[in-house]
C-alpha cells in the first residue's frame, strides 16, 4: 500500500512494534515525512528504514500511533474494514453470544483485543454503539458504519455514536448522535434471558455494563434462597441475575438515583416487584460501615479507582477499604463478589489487596473462583494491557 505520510522510530523503538503491540509511544519517534495530521493512516519504519506496518496518528497523545496492521501488503480499505467487522461479529455468533434465543448483548469490537485500537462497539439487540477513542478512529467512522451494515445485514436497524465525552479530553470537537436508523419499536435487549433497558444516550460507557455478563450468570447458579445485597448496583444486572437464579430478595445499592430507577425498572420487566427488589440509594462505605448481617451474597463491583499507574497506591487503599468493611460484618457462609475494573491493578495485587483486607477484618476466607473479562472483550496475546476486569468469589467463614 502506497501511504506518504510516515514516521520513522528511533534506533531500537521497533523492538515492541515486531512483537506485535500496536502502541507507538510518541517518545519513540525520531522522524515525520508529510503533512501528517490527527487521524491520518501512517506508515511506520523502524530507524533504519524497513516498514513494519500501519496505523493511526493522533498528534500531541502519548499514544502517538495506534498501529492497524503489522502486514506491510495490507491495505486498509472498505474491505479491509468489512472483514475486520466479518471477524468479530463470527467470533460473537462462535461465542453463542448473537443470533441465538436468549441472548442480543454483547460486546462486538473490543479495541486492542480485537486489532481495532481506538475503537468500541457493543450490540444491543439490532442496535450497535459505538465509542471511537482516537482521532483516526473519527475519521473511519463512515467505513466503520459500512462495514457494521454490510456484516450484520439484517440483525443491524440503529448505529448511536457516542465518542464525544471521550473525544472532547482529546480536545477534538465531536457530537453524539444516531448516524444510522435508530432503535426499534420492539427494541428488547437480552442477557441470558434477562431483559434489560439500556439508557444509551445517558447512560454510562454505551449504556451497560457488558463485560460482567458470565460473573452475573456464576452469581445467577448460586443464588436460589439465597438474600443478596448488590453493591455498585448501576442498573442491575448482578441483580436481575441473582433475582432470574432464585434469590429470595435482593437490595440493589447505588448513589445514583438514576442507575437505581433503571435497576427498578429491569427487575420489573423480569417479573419482580419491589418484594423482590429493593433499591438502597446511599454512599456505598458508609452504607458498609452499618453492617450487612443479613445478606448471603454481597457483590462489591466498584468503579474504577485507579485510571493510572499512578493512582495505583491509592486505588489499592480503595479497594482494601470497601473489601475489609464489607467482610467484617458478614455472616459466616456468606459469599463476596468482589471486583476491579482498574486495569492498573493486575490479578495478584488484586488477590493480594483482598486478602489484606480480610486480615484486617479479622475473617478466615476461601477464594472459590478467580473471575475475569468474558471472551468478547479479548484480550491480543500481544497486548496483555487488555486485560482489565478481574474479580474473586470469597467465602467467608
Ligand atoms: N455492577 C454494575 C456496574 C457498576 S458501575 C453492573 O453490573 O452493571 C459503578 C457504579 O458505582 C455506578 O453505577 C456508580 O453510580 C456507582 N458509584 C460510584 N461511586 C459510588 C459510591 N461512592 N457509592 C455507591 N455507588 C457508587
Amino acid at each position: 500500500m502506497t501511504v506518504e505520510k510516515a514516521i520513522y522510530l528511533k534506533p531500537k523503538k521497533e523492538v515492541s512494534i515486531l512483537r506485535r503491540h500496536p502502541w507507538v509511544f510518541s517518545g519513540a519517534i525520531r522522524a515525520i515525512e508529510g503533512a501528517v495530521q490527527a487521524g491520518d493512516l501512517v506508515a511506520v519504519h523502524a530507524n533504519k528504514g524497513r516498514l513494519l506496518g500501519y496505523g493511526h496518528y493522533s498528534p500531541g497523545a502519548s499514544i502517538a500511533v495506534r498501529m492497524l496492521t503489522f502486514n506491510d501488503e495490507e491495505i486498509i480499505d472498505q474491505d479491509w474494514w468489512n472483514s475486520k467487522v466479518r471477524s468479530a461479529v463470527d467470533m460473537r455468533k462462535q461465542l453463542g453470544l448473537m443470533g441465538v434465543a436468549g441472548n442480543s448483548i454483547c460486546r462486538l469490537i473490543h479495541a486492542e483485543g480485537d486489532g481495532a485500537s481506538g475503537l468500541i462497539v457493543d450490540y444491543y439487540d439490532r442496535v450497535a454503539v459505538i465509542q471511537t477513542h482516537s482521532a483516526g478512529m473519527r475519521e473511519s467512522l463512515d467505513s466503520i458504519q459500512e462495514a457494521l451494515i454490510h456484516s450484520l445485514g439484517s440483525e443491524l436497524v440503529g448505529i448511536y455514536n457516542k465518542s464525544a465525552k471521550l473525544l472532547r479530553k482529546l480536545k477534538i470537537a465531536a457530537e453524539d448522535g444516531w448516524i444510522y436508523g435508530a432503535a426499534p419499536d420492539d427494541w428488547k435487549p437480552l442477557e441470558y434471558g434477562g431483559a434489560f433497558e439500556i439508557d444509551i444516550l445517558l447512560g454510562q460507557k454505551t449504556g451497560f455494563f457488558v463485560d460482567q455478563r458470565e460473573n452475573r450468570a456464576l452469581l445467577g447458579r448460586l443464588s436460589k434462597g439465597k438474600s443478596v445485597l448488590n453493591v455498585f448496583s448501576y442498573t442491575g444486572g448482578f441483580s436481575v441475575a441473582a433475582l432470574l437464579g432464585g434469590a429470595t430478595k435482593v437490595d440493589s445499592l447505588d448513589s445514583s438515583s438514576r442507575a437505581l430507577e433503571l435497576a427498578q425498572i429491569n427487575a420489573e420487566a423480569n417479573g419482580f416487584g419491589k418484594d423482590a427488589h429493593g433499591c438502597i440509594e446511599a454512599d456505598a462505605m458508609e452504607y458498609l460501615k452499618s453492617g450487612v448481617t443479613g445478606y448471603d451474597i454481597v457483590v462489591l463491583d466498584p468503579p474504577a479507582f485507579a485510571k493510572s499507574v499512578s493512582a495505583r497506591h491509592k486505588a489499592v487503599q480503595g479497594y482494601k477499604r470497601i473489601n475489609s468493611r464489607a467482610l467484617e460484618s458478614m455472616k459466616p457462609g456468606s459469599l463476596l463478589f468482589t471486583f476491579s475494573c482498574s486495569q492498573a491493578v493486575d490479578d495478584r495485587l488484586f488477590t493480594h489487596t483482598v486478602i489484606s483486607a480480610a486480615i484486617q477484618a479479622e475473617r478466615e476466607v476461601q477464594i472459590l473462583h478467580r473471575l475475569h473479562q468474558p471472551p468478547d472483550h479479548p484480550v491480543s496475546a500481544f497486548h496483555p494491557e487488555g486485560s482489565y476486569l478481574k474479580g474473586l468469589v470469597i467465602r467467608v467463614n
